[in-house]
């Protein structure tokens, strides 16, 4: 468990820190309303991208902030330096959410530091581009799902031990669970999984007053993007929406706060799409 910055020669270098032009993780016009005074929340994979301007939001709207992530302690730190600038706490984990263990020690560490945990945010996500169906072999089968959902599964189990009436999880799905997405065949699976995972816990656990939610992004200016993608794909990465581009982080986050936020008190099992337009079912 990481709570101060890992030592220099330690650091591993954050993706997003290198990405030109690099995210918008908040907008400058963004007016926060204090939607999430006095609430703590997780966010998996907070350290850049979609997460990191989860984070940033959140901290925004009054929430003390853990994040959870793999290595990359550049970014994970940068993204620290802004929640505190907002005037929030921020806990950063580092480690593996493949492992069910570290999972349930995640969320143990989030309620030891902050005494509660009202907000999950499964987020941490890989994809691995391949053509042909017959070239992914079984370490990237199972490296997918266990990061993709069983991750999020083990989150929410243990998450679920300390949450109360009020509280809420949000999954991150994917617009290639809706659609098709011929190069990204196990990745699209996960999504789809995800989706189902959300409509079904989110029916268990009405009585209980917990809402599940999902975000269904389409694609957006990340480090997962210039990190598993090939330049000509970057090239024209976002141009088939109907809006012709790629979303920001920053355009992803308010969906993310509306969710968490009592606003939404009327709405669980659902997906919200932000995909610059693109129609699709569910
Ligand atoms: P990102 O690379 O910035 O975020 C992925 C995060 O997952 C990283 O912070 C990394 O630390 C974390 N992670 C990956 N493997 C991990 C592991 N084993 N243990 C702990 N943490 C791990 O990229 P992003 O695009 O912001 O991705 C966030 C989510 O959004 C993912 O679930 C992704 O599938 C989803 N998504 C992204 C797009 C897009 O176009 N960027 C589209 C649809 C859905």
């Amino acid at each position: 468990m990481e709570t101060k910055t890992p030592q220099k020669q330690n650091k591993q270098p954050g993706i997003e820190a290198k990405m030109n032009p690099r995210p918008e993780y908040i907008k400058a016009t963004y007016k926060a309303a204090g939607k999430l005074t006095g609430k703590t929340a997780l966010i998996t994979g907070g350290d850049s991208g979609i997460g990191r301007a989860v984070s940033v939001h959140y901290a925004k709207e009054g929430a003390d902030i853990a994040i959870v992530y793999l290595d990359e302690d550049v970014d994970a730190i940068e993204t620290r330096e802004i929640v505190l600038s907002f005037g929030r706490k921020c806990l950063l984990i580092k480690g593996d959410v493949k492992k069910s263990s570290f999972c349930k020690k995640a969320v143990e560490q989030v309620v030891k530091e902050f005494g509660k945990l009202n907000i999950l945010v499964n987020n941490a996500g890989i994809q691995v581009p391949e053509k042909d169906p017959k070239e992914i072999d079984e370490k990237q089968l199972e490296d997918t799902f266990k990061t993709n959902i069983f991750a999020y599964f083990h989150f929410a189990k243990a998450a679920l031990a300390h949450m109360q009436e009020g509280d809420t999880i949000i999954n991150t799905t994917s617009v290639t669970a809706y659609r098709s997405s011929p190069n990204l065949i196990d990745y699209s699976s996960t999504k789809g999984a995800i989706t189902s995972f959300t409509r079904s816990l989110a029916t268990n656990l009405t009585e209980k007053k917990i809402r599940v939610n999902a975000v269904a992004p389409g694609p957006v200016w990340t480090p997962l993007i210039v990190s598993t993608f090939d330049e000509e794909k970057i090239k024209k990465f976002g141009s088939e929406t109907a809006m012709k581009r790629a979303g920001q982080p920053s355009e992803l986050a308010p969906a993310y706060v509306f969710l968490a936020s009592d606003d939404a008190s009327f709405i669980t099992g659902q997906v919200i799409h932000v995909n610059g337009g693109e129609v699709v079912n569910g």
